[in-house]
């Protein structure tokens, strides 16, 4: 996200803008090494700032829960996809990232943040947060596939089964399936694994946090200090 260089260098250095604008005058200020005269000017979070020389960071770490659409990417990475995090309408420094991964087609539950510690207490295996996601299904699942999920399955090209998973049935080919692992495509692997088919995948929980009912595909809020302190 971007956002105008005299607020940057206002929050950066305490200065008020009125200040700022007599340092941009005076040439003080500049972007990549370029003066800069305008303080409207949009810089970005790769933007380097500097004030008389000295570089400038605001650096202060961010939460948000996204309901991530159908067909956004949750990296950068993707050229197929639009990015899910650009999204997010706030200048964030460092650049924001997902704590654990959606597929493209998932929707639902997707945390961004740019504090690499807490992502990792949200993603670690090690540390077995349980992802709840809303599963629709191909064909209903039968009793045997449920007793299947709920043991641990073998995955096509692992070998170790995944750790036990928790269904509730919601209806016959729509099921609520708990997993405490983060394995790629996790959910849909699963559901081959015991011959059935995802058709429809939304993340609904993480850990203790659960996307909020009210926030639509596409809206985000900020988490709250309670929800950030439960992986910290
Ligand atoms: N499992 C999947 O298969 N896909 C996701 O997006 C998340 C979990």
């Amino acid at each position: 996200m971007s956002q105008r260089l005299d607020k940057f260098v206002s929050h950066a250095t305490g200065l008020p803008r009125s200040e700022v604008k007599k340092r941009l005058k005076q040439k003080h200020i500049s972007i990549n090494g370029k003066i800069a005269t305008q303080g409207k000017t949009a810089i970005s979070e790769t933007d380097l700032v500097t004030l008389q020389g000295q570089e400038l960071h605001l650096s202060f770490p961010s939460y948000f829960m996204l309901n991530k659409p159908a067909g956004y990417t949750s990296t950068r990475e993707d050229p197929n996809h639009p990015s899910a995090l650009d999204i997010i309408d706030e200048f964030c420094n460092p650049p924001l990232h997902a704590a654990g991964r959606l597929d493209a087609d998932t929707t639902g539950l997707l945390l961004l943040t740019n504090d690499g510690q807490w992502s990792h207490q949200v993603t670690s295996p090690r540390h077995h947060q349980k992802k709840v996601y809303l599963t629709t299904l191909a064909k209903p699942l039968t009793i045997e596939a449920q007793q299947l999920l709920c043991k641990g399955v073998m995955l096509r090209g692992e070998e170790t089964p995944t750790l036990p998973g928790q269904v509730e049935r919601v209806n016959d080919q729509l099921i609520r399936l708990t997993i405490v692992e983060g394995r790629y495509h996790q959910v849909k692997r699963m559901l081959a694994a015991v011959d059935n088919k995802v058709t429809a995948l939304h993340r609904e929980q993480i850990g203790t946090i659960t996307l909020d009912s009210h926030l639509k595909p596409g809206e985000y809020r900020r988490l709250s200090h309670q929800e950030v302190g439960v992986f910290l």
